[in-house]
């Protein structure tokens, strides 16, 4: 393994699904459903794979009926025009368009700024793209991750060509407020900076909160890669189906990195998905509130249990401080944990450079059927 590389090992989430399946504990460390994503979406896969739609490579940036169905959700949702021929790309999940977009965009020396904790594959394609990252991290405040801005300003160098943003934000749960979203775009302008930034929770936000796209602030449009997934908002992670919406050139850079990565991805998937995204808005509403009923039921049961909660405002991950437990250091705790309580769980840790700032956080995804999370809650709460 290259010097690059050699630092990241294993990631956190095979490790940890690998020990729930040998241990027979109840998955809560890797967020991916347990339940399959609409029925009607599934049948329209079989059908495009039975009508030979996308059985051989589709085109490069993606089956045109999707990239028209990516555009249409933007335009419907948060009034963003994208050109489905030049400024929509389709990719194999969000992760290839993460690795895509920094292998395109950032320069061996480049600093890249992005939070901490960060999702895992962030660092790994920063080292792969030969930049350095700069963590800026979110510590608790008033029972959420918070972004310091004034942090922020100071990490931009003459050598910053990137900020990679992910709002609402795996594994904290934070969702930027517009307040901050703007400082952010202030931001980017002044200093000419380019922007990623990784909206695959974009459907999944609770309570007051809301999502809305860096590429709708000033200045943005020109400047930001905005990347979504289907994995997340239809419960198909294993279909890999991603997407980067962003002005011309930079599309045509990302698809540069992409076309050597996996040239394209399955096309059967692809025709399914652009039946997923024009689902009627009562899908997406009731995805969301299913997913709140479970937040709820998950976070109510860890503070029953011990943990201090941190009640996201997003994504389907609620991160835990293990110090009311008496214990502080989440490795060890999520290491042990399937033995003494038969549930998984994954140390926040493992996404960040200052790791003693991320020790006692541990994050539980419940994006579980509602009688997983209520099992996981009770044997928490009869073991801790
Ligand atoms: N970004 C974030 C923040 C994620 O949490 C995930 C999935 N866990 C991804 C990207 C990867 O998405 P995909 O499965 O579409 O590759
Ligand atoms: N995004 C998922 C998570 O944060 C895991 C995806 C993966 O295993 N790469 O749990």
């Amino acid at each position: 393994l290259n010097r690059r590389l050699a630092e990241f090992g294993t990631t956190i989430f095979a490790e940890m699904s690998a020990l729930a399946l040998s241990t027979g504990a109840i998955n809560l460390g890797q967020g991916f459903p347990d339940t399959d994503g609409p029925e009607e979406v599934r049948e329209a896969a079989v059908r495009a794979l039975r009508d030979g739609l996308g059985n051989q490579y589709p085109p490069g940036p993606g089956v045109p009926e999707l990239r028209t169905a990516i555009a249409a959700h933007q335009q419907r949702r948060y009034g963003l025009s994208f050109d489905p021929d030049t400024e929509v790309l389709v990719t194999a999940g969000a992760t290839e368009a993460i690795a895509a977009s920094l292998l395109a965009l950032v320069e061996p020396g480049d600093e890249v700024i992005a939070f901490e904790p960060y999702y895992d594959s962030y660092a790994a394609c920063i080292a792969m793209a030969g930049g350095r990252r700069v963590p800026v991290t979110l510590r608790p405040d008033d029972g959420r991750f918070r972004l310091d801005l004034d942090e922020l300003r100071d990490a931009v160098t003459d050598r910053t060509r990137l900020l990679l943003i992910n709002t609402p934000h795996n594994p904290t749960g934070t969702v930027l407020t517009r307040a901050e979203l703007a400082a952010i775009a202030e931001l980017a302008v002044e200093r000419d900076l380019l922007v990623v930034t990784d909206e695959v929770y974009e459907h999944l936000v609770f309570d007051d909160a809301e999502h809305v796209p860096l590429a709708t602030f000033p200045g943005m449009r020109e400047r930001t890669v905005t990347i979504g997934s289907a994995g997340k908002t239809f419960s198909f992670t294993g279909w890999k189906v991603g997407w980067v919406t962003a002005a011309p050139e930079l599309v045509t850079a990302v698809r540069s990195a992409k076309q050597y990565l996996t040239y394209v991805s399955a096309g059967p998937f692809q025709y399914a998905v652009a039946e997923a995204l024009a689902l009627p808005e009562s899908y997406f509403t009731a995805f969301r509130d299913d997913m709140l009923a479970k937040r709820n039921l998950l976070a109510a049961g860890l503070e029953e249990a011990g943990f201090r909660v941190f009640r996201p405002s997003g994504t389907y991950f609620v991160t835990t401080d293990i110090r009311p437990l008496g214990e502080t250091d989440g490795f060890a705790f999520c290491r042990g944990l399937p033995e003494r309580a038969g549930v998984v769980a994954i140390p926040n840790a493992v996404f960040y450079d200052h790791r003693e700032e991320g020790a006692p956080f541990v994050r539980f995804a419940f994006c579980k059927r509602t009688g997983v999370l209520e099992e996981a809650v009770k044997r928490l709460r009869t073991a801790l």
